[in-house]
Formats: structure tokens, sequence, C-alpha cells
């Protein structure tokens, strides 16, 4: 039950991501169960249940489907370990990504292609996938792989997607062309205003790199309009507001979507956020208030966003999460990391999460000899056999949280800490109440884009095949749909 502001409560039926409303008296009775309705009311809910409104279709597409379907074959590319910038969250300890080592050698380029074209899903869609580091510090080897992925696409069929993720501080020569050819999906690392970027995000010398970033992403939006420009905001506090940053960069009309994350903050570094802290990092703290009401702010302006003349299609992780619910689609897990998704690195290991670079243990195949078949059980287990997520009323939608951090909080991939449970929750919360006031012409927009964007590190998705348009069989006055 979730609360649909003065006039209304709101129903999510967990077993099919349908959303009814009903009103404020029904919402309260409910929550006692089925036996608090009304005569009236429990013969409508029994029509509907007759009607499949009221069914289970999560659970078995879930258990049901294999590593294999709900996301198309990512390969992520560690280009080097280098990074220019210097920024206060970053993973990898202060930019220098000290787990991965030197660069991507050309000798590592035909071993990617090679293990692509052995493990192509049935889409027979590739997503490359450009990190490090900084990709761009590497990208002789950008341009060796987008021409080995054109080679095999021309022998085999194989389609590509280009993404890189990038602070785009440099911009070698030649590489807007190279994004504009292969219509590249830009996720720049940019955490709003230039106030709050760069005291998050300064040079390696302390200075700011807004200025230089922004200028940067004028000339890739000049070299085509088919290029897709992403923002990745990271929230780690400061003194503007999350709403406040996202409308200092949707003014710049540079960006198709964004996309923003709580900063994975150590919780002796930050008063402010803490999600997914080490245990020797010192006592956690919980994630702040203030965040999650910042939260709020956003998605109750996010409908203001979408204006005819500026480009914004959306928040990645919003519209996901709206596509779930309006389409009937079903999580198969949180991110694709360890079932089609997997990151390549200079010591020619293969992981199953790009954080997780350099630690043996996780470690699940070479470049030159593939997967070993080891260690991906973890990876692929079915949200209903999560110790803690198999009672979790968003368990098809966000289904077990990010593996990486919940090992770090809990020491288990599987076991999500309380902070990242809160997120999540309130995340989905927040969406359904915002879908529940939009329009007709919201409802129907086009997510399809949203499948090549790497949201939330490619969450894989099936349709649950719930009947549709069940709802309008039942003629009913206290149950409506959304
Ligand atoms: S919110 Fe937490 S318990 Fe629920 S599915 Fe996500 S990670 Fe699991
Ligand atoms: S969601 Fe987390 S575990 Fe999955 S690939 Fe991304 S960082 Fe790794």
């Amino acid at each position: 039950m979730i609360d649909g502001g003065e006039q209304e409560d709101l129903l999510f039926l967990s077993g099919n991501n349908r959303l009814l409303r009903i009103s404020k008296d029904l919402g309260r009775r409910l929550q006692g169960g089925l036996c608090c309705l009304t005569v009236e009311e429990a013969e409508e809910w029994n029509e509907l249940a007759a009607a499949g409104v009221v069914s289970t279709e999560n659970e078995m597409r879930s258990r049901s489907a294999t590593f294999m379907d709900g996301a198309n074959l990512a390969i992520n590319i560690n280009l080097t370990a280098f990074c220019n910038l210097g920024c206060t969250y970053c993973f990898a300890e202060g930019g220098d990504y000290g787990r991965i080592k030197g660069k991507l050698e050309s000798n590592t380029v035909a071993d990617i292609i090679a293990f692509i074209e052995a493990n192509v899903t049935r889409s027979r869609t590739v997503r490359l996938e450009f990190f490090g580091g900084e990709p761009l510090l590497n990208f002789a080897r950008i341009r060796e792989l987008c021409e080995g992925a054109e080679q095999l696409q021309y022998r085999t069929g194989i389609r590509f997607i280009c993404r890189i993720s990038t602070n785009l501080t440099v911009l070698p020569a030649g590489v807007v062309e190279l994004f504009a050819r292969h219509r590249f999906i830009v996720s720049v690392s940019t955490d709003g205003d230039a106030a709050t970027h760069d005291q998050n995000r300064p040079t390696k010398g302390g200075r700011g790199s807004w200025a230089r970033i922004i200028d940067n992403c004028h000339k890739v939006r000049a070299a085509s309009d088919d290029i897709t420009l992403v923002a990745r905001m990271t929230v780690v506090g400061g003194r503007t507001a999350l709403p406040d940053n996202v409308r200092a960069l949707w003014k710049l009309n540079l960006f198709d979507y964004f996309q923003i994350y709580p900063g994975v903050v150590p919780a002796a570094r930050s008063a402010v956020l803490d999600v997914g802290a080490k245990a020797e990092d010192g006592p956690a703290k919980t994630m702040s208030n203030a965040f999650l009401t910042q939260l709020v702010d956003l998605v109750r302006a996010y409908p203001s966003l979408f204006q005819v003349g500026n480009r914004f299609k959306g928040v990645l992780e919003y519209e996901r999460i709206a596509d779930m619910i309006l389409e009937g689609k079903t999580a198969l897990s949180f991110c694709s990391g360890g079932r089609n998704y997997f990151t390549f690195s200079p010591d020619h290991s293969i992981m199953p999460c790009h954080r997780l670079v350099g630690d043996p243990s996780f470690q699940v195949g070479t470049s030159s000899a593939g997967l070993s078949g080891k260690g991906l059980a973890s990876w692929r287990l079915p949200i209903d056999e999560y110790p803690v997520c198999s009672q979790c009323w968003v368990r098809y939608i966000c289904a077990g949280g990010c593996k990486q951090e919940n090992f770090q909080a809990t020491g288990d991939l599987n076991v999500p800490s309380p902070e990242g449970c809160a997120y999540q929750m309130q995340l989905v919360e927040n969406i359904v109440t915002m879908l529940s006031r939009q329009p007709p012409g919201y409802h129907e927009r086009d997510r399809a884009p949203l499948d090549d964007l790497f949201v939330s590190c490619g969450r894989p998705m099936v349709l649950n095949l719930r009947a549709q348009g069940a709802e309008a069989t039942v003629s009913t006055h206290h149950f409506h749909r959304v």
C-alpha cells in the first residue's frame, strides 16, 4: 500500500507489478487484510482475481528464465587504470583505480572480439562499454575495438551498441567523429552545477573540471544528433539540492537522459551518505534523510522537465521502473553482472562486475581462454532464492540490489544493506506516486531505447505475460487502474 496523497491510496500488486487506485478509507482497512473489506469490495476483489488482475506471473517468469534472458551480451572494457580527476567518492580510491593495472594492449582486442562471437545471445546484439580509469586516455584501443566490432558485424551480422563512461575532460583527435559514426551513447560524469561538480570532481591538482567538460559536451552534441548524451550524476551532498543540480544541467539542453545515483562513500569520509561502506571504514551511518527528501522533491518536479524544445527524455532509473509497472515487466536480477555482462581488463582477467577487478576470488575467466565456468552461480540466482529479498515487496523491480555494494556491506553478494534497501524501496514508492499523477501521454512514452542504455548496469527484464487489459473486463467501483 502506497500513500497516494490526500485523496487516495495506491495498491501495488507485487505478483505482477500492477497498480490500482483505491480510496483512503479502503487503503486503511486493507492494511488489516482482505478480511476487512466490505461485502461489495470483497466481491469486486474476487472478480478481479478471477479476471487475472491479482496474479503471480512475476514469480513464474523469474523462476523459468535463464541467465541468457532479459538483456543483451554486454562487454565492459577497462581501457586504462589512469584517471586525470581525483573525485572525492571514487570507488577506486581517489581516481587511480587501484585495482586496475596499466593500459589495455592491442593483443587483448582480438580476444574480446572472439569472446563476443562465442558468447553472443539470441538477440545477436552486443553492447560495448568503454570504461576505465578515464577510457579516452587510451583512445587508440577504443578505435581498434570499434574497427573489430565493425568487421565482426560485417562477417556475422552481430549488431553493436557502443557506450562510453567518461569524464569528458579530454577529446582526442577523431573521437567525436567516431562517436558520430557509431552513434555512441556517451555517459558523462557530471554532478550538477559548477560549484557541486567542482567540489566533487576536481582535477588531480585540485582545480575545477566543470567548465572544460561542459565545453566538450557542446562539441559532442554538435557532432551529431544521433549521439545520445547521458548526464551521470553521483549524489554525495553539498550545498546545492539535487533538484537544483538537475535543473542546472537540464537548462543546458545537451543531455538526452540523466542517471542519478547515491555515491558509494566510506562512512569515515562522509556525514551525508553511506551506501555500501566497508566495516573497516568505521561505524555505519544510515543514508541521510536529506538525500531521501531531495529524491522526493526531484520526483515531484520531474514532470516539469519534459518540455518541448528541451531534449530531455527522462531519468533512466525512473523510466525503467515506470516501464516495469506500465508494461508488466519482471526484473530477473538487479544487474546483468555475471549473467550477460563481463568486464575485461589490462590484466587479462574476466570479472562479473567492473568494481571487483583485482580481486581474484571473483574472477570468472581470462580474455584468452574465456569463461572458466566457475564462480557464476551466485550471480545467477533467481530473486526468490535470495535470503532477504525473497520476502520483499519490490523484489521483482529491484531484484536484489547491487551485488558489489551488498558484498561490501554484508560480506554476501546476495544480502543487501538496510540503507541500500531503503533507497530502492523509496525509489519505487516515489515512481508509483509520480505515475498515478501523470496524464496518459506520459504513460505511453516510447521506452524501448532504455534497453540499450545500461540502466542499473543493464538490469535484465522480461515481459511477465500478465493478462493485458484484464482490469477493463471487470466493472469496479472501488479498485481503479492507474
Ligand atoms: S529492496 Fe532490498 S530486500 Fe528488496 S529486493 Fe531490493 S535489495 Fe532485496
Ligand atoms: S550493479 Fe553493482 S554488482 Fe552489478 S555490475 Fe553494477 S556495480 Fe557491479
